[in-house]
């Protein structure tokens, strides 16, 4: 039976996406063909038909001098499910900015609506903080009401972002990912996607232009997904699993992480037991139970997609996330011309 976990795996080896995106090469990639080295250089590859890339940590600061937007709707989002592959890009010299698309009020603890709102609003800002990005601009657009609000005006505001902080690197949810059921992550997706290439035109928005702002299209996107979706790149976060594991205890508003390894620990307490792995305070058994439990163990249950370990173990490393990841192909144009031109 193709059950939706026989399909993710299936998208997460690559033979899916491969006979889907490449019907001349029907027959799945070996995992020794899908491995492709990973870039020597601060560039990063251009996507070929069919290949599946593993992003390997690069030494240095090669990122040095561009810039990357995290874009969520919620503050739990980019925690659960790419903080590792932005913890990793930040270290490799990217600096960035966080965008939140909602005000988070259907979502975690508060008395009151607007406690809720607030709780979340520092939350996000603490995982702004985790990550190492600069800058957090919070849009709070009412949550689960995105598909009620304007996508002229969402794309409009996000364009100017893009173009005041000159982004060249996305990484937010996958437009063309299937069966998601919240409407903030499908419309944020979708208008970030178009968001991204019309940033980059002189005839779109052009009052920001006339402002004196530049155009600034994007020039690579890593799209996450909580189903099914085309996997063409597996990060190696085993450099930046620690620094994922921050960003989700900044969430204790809301989503399955933040503090609930201190209330596992209490809750066996009471029933005068102990799982060791949660350690022996609260602090070491938040992070713990983050990393064993959330991002490995119980992660189909709490986060919907399989475990970061798993992944990783698939592709011989210890953690990773996976990506439809979007670059820029490289025109070989000037080079033919050097090539081959001859004299008149
Ligand atoms: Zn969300």
């Amino acid at each position: 039976m193709w059950t939706r976990r026989t399909f993710l795996e299936a998208l997460s080896t690559g033979s899916l996406a491969t006979r889907r995106v490449t019907p001349r090469r029907p027959s799945r990639l070996s995992e020794r063909d899908a491995v492709q080295p990973s870039p020597a250089g601060s560039r990063a590859e251009t996507m070929r038909e069919g290949e599946l890339v593993i992003e390997r940590p690069l030494a240095g600061r090669p990122h040095a001098g561009k810039v990357l937007a995290a874009i969520q709707p919620h503050s739990d989002d980019l925690a659960l499910f790419a903080a590792g592959t932005v913890a990793k890009l930040v270290s490799e010299g990217y600096t960035g900015c966080l965008i939140r698309l909602t005000n988070d009020e259907k979502a975690g603890r508060g008395a009151t609506t607007g406690e809720i709102v607030l709780n979340n609003e520092h939350d996000n800002d603490a995982v702004g903080a985790a990550l190492g990005l600069t800058k957090v601009f919070n849009l709070n657009y009412r949550n689960h009401r995105m598909d009620n609000e304007s996508r002229q005006e969402i794309r409009g505001r996000l364009i100017h972002i893009f173009r005041l902080m000159k982004v060249d690197t996305i990484v937010c949810y996958d437009p063309w990912g299937h069966y998601e059921e919240n409407p903030d992550h499908y419309v944020t997706a979708q208008v970030v996607e178009s968001a991204s290439w019309m940033a980059g035109s002189s005839r779109d928005y052009v009052e920001q232009l006339e402002s004196g702002l530049k155009p600034h299209g994007v020039s690579e996107r890593y799209y996450f997904a909580r189903g099914p979706q085309l996997i063409n790149r597996i990060v190696d976060i085993s450099g930046s699993i620690d620094r994922k594991v921050e960003c989700n205890r900044a969430n204790v508003t809301q989503g399955p992480a933040g503090e609930n390894g201190a209330r596992l620990r209490a809750r066996l307490a009471t029933e005068k037991r102990r799982l060791p792995i949660l350690g022996n305070d609260d602090e070491t058994a938040n992070r713990q139970y983050i990393k064993q439990v959330v991002l490995d163990l119980d992660s189909p249950a709490l986060r919907g997609v399989p475990s970061d370990r798993e992944l990783g173990r698939r592709y011989g490393v210890d953690w990773a996330e996976g990506f439809h990841y979007i670059g820029r192909p490289e025109s070989r144009l000037e080079q033919y011309i050097a090539e081959n031109a001859v004299a008149l």
